[in-house]
């Protein structure tokens, strides 16, 4: 087995500080101690002491997962300022206030609560149907939310008794290290438990499939883009998979709403981390007046109005056209511009704005790549619809069948109605930004990862669970 040295872990911790000071930021306060603690070499090591994680957490019960738990969102709370900094000088991409606002947020991640057995007791005696564990646990991270997802995922996990092994992506793999040591240090202070999370150090292709075929791993969650999903579902093993969306939202011509609210809201779902959610607002369809109302509305609560030339400048630049086998084109996103600010999508057009601007509005016709490409830049796209039903079919097309999620403002309830059932995706919000669908000021809980392809949707403990009957035959119930 081999894990990875004390000394190359401070060597991370080393290069992130150094980073952070060349560029002149606030270092954080690395706390990080000797050990070892969950990062390794290698996919098979970092399996193998998952495993031995989870047979430690299976028999020290219950209270050793809720103290997980506890330990998890403690841990974000306090650290958010200094995990968020790391990982927004490691990935390059978002916004500094969103990374740390989202590690607060774990607090409403699900844990232990949640699993409640269901007990059913007569003549015939007692049966338990029981949330048991898969084991251990193999998950993929996002580079769009390395931290949140890897801590969101942890509790769901541990709460439903399993260990994890994370294969992140490459270019948020040190702030996920960085969490992962830390928080294996607070679970051996705490709990006597080693390596029930591990990483791998330096993830790529290679130990993505070492994970999918290693004997150590039960269960694979993959959150991210199409790519990953399609190589998971053909790894021969179970997969929850979190997969990519493109979410639209329309906004219905209706005298009884408040355009500047829907606009503001829009801005805040689809402007959150540069639009790097996978739930935030990609594109937007306004029926009939709505659209004029809708334009003035955004540009009275900050956003920027970019005309067709600017438009055109910022296409250029952020796609690419590769040819395919059969001859044709596609397009590429240019991934340094991916969750890019709305002051550096402007610059390329030439334009220098407020850096108060939040998001860029284009207007586009229902088939330009603003629209269809999941771009994940804050630069909305904003189409004419001459009708409820035609901006319905023009919200469903774009959103490609991913059945994510989608949005409307409306009052008409029949039209909400009308709208959910032709998008069947795995969240619809109405009448608020993306965010209220995971509970940021709607009901309900976080999760980072939304089982969209495979149908469990926002996921909870119970998600990782397998469903386990227990009978004991005769009259042995007390009543
Ligand atoms: P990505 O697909 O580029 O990477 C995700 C993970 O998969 C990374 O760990 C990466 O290293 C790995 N990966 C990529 N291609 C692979 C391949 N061919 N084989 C094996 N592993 C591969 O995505 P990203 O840019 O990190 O994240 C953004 C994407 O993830 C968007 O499509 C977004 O919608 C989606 N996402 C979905 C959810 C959800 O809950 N449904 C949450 C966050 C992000």
């Amino acid at each position: 087995m081999s894990q990875i040295s004390e000394a190359a872990i401070r060597s991370v911790v080393a290069e992130v500080v150094a980073q952070l000071q060349v560029r002149g930021a606030a270092a954080p306060v690395i706390t990080s101690r000797p050990g070892r603690h969950g990062v390794f070499g290698d996919a098979a090591s970092a399996a193998a002491a998952a495993r031995s994680g989870f047979e430690q957490l299976s028999k020290k019960g219950w209270a050793a997962r809720s103290k997980v738990v506890d330990i998890v969102k403690t841990m974000c709370a306090d650290n958010a300022d200094r995990w968020g900094t790391v990982e927004f000088e490691e990935t390059r991409i978002g916004r500094l206030d969103h990374k740390i606002e989202k590690l607060h947020g774990i607090k409403n991640v699900l844990g232990t609560e949640y699993l409640m057995p269901t007990g059913m007791s007569g003549d015939s005696g007692i049966t338990m149907d029981e949330a048991a564990p898969f084991g251990v646990v193999g998950a993929i991270l996002p580079v769009t939310h390395s931290v949140p997802t890897m801590a969101g995922n942890i509790v769901n996990m541990v709460a439903a008794g399993n260990a994890v092994v994370f294969n992140p992506h490459p270019g948020g793999a040190a702030c996920a290290a960085l969490a992962v040591h830390e928080f294996n240090e607070a679970f051996k202070a705490e709990l006597g438990i080693t390596n029930l999370v591990c990483t791998v150090e330096k993830p790529s292709l290679d130990s993505f499939n070492e994970l999918c075929a290693s004997d150590d791993v039960d269960l694979l969650c993959i959150t991210g883009g199409p790519a990953v999903v399609d190589a998971a579902m053909k790894a021969g093993k179970r997969a929850i998979c979190a997969g990519p969306g493109n979410p639209p939202v329309v906004i219905d011509d209706c005298a009884a709403l408040d355009y500047d609210k829907v606009a503001g809201d829009i801005i805040f779902g689809g402007g959150y981390d540069n639009n790097l959610l996978c739930i935030g607002e990609k594109q937007v369809f306004a029926v009939g007046a709505a659209y004029e109302k809708s334009l003035k509305s955004f540009q009275k609560q900050g956003a920027l109005l970019l005309n067709t030339r600017q438009v055109e400048a910022i296409k250029k630049e952020v796609f690419t056209f590769r040819p395919d086998d059969g001859g044709c084109s596609h397009p590429v996103l240019n991934r340094k511009y991916v969750g890019a600010s709305a002051i550096k999508l402007a610059a390329i057009a030439g334009l220098t704005i407020d850096p108060k601007v939040d998001m860029l509005i284009a207007e586009t016709g229902a088939d330009d790549l603003l629209v269809v490409e999941e771009q994940m830049m804050p630069l909305l796209p904003i189409v004419r619809c001459a009708s409820f039903e035609e901006a319905v079919e023009a919200a469903k097309k774009s959103e490609h069948g991913y059945k994510h999620s989608a949005m409307v403002h409306t009052m008409n309830v029949s039209r909400m109605t009308h709208m959910a059932r032709a998008m069947d995706t795995t969240m619809f919000v109405k009448n608020g930004p993306c965010v209220a669908g995971l509970g940021m000021g709607g009901e309900g809980y976080i999760s980072f990862s939304i089982a969209t392809t495979t149908g469990e949707g926002i996921t909870t403990p119970r998600t990782f669970t397998r469903f386990r009957r227990c009978t004991l035959v005769d009259q042995l119930n007390i009543i």
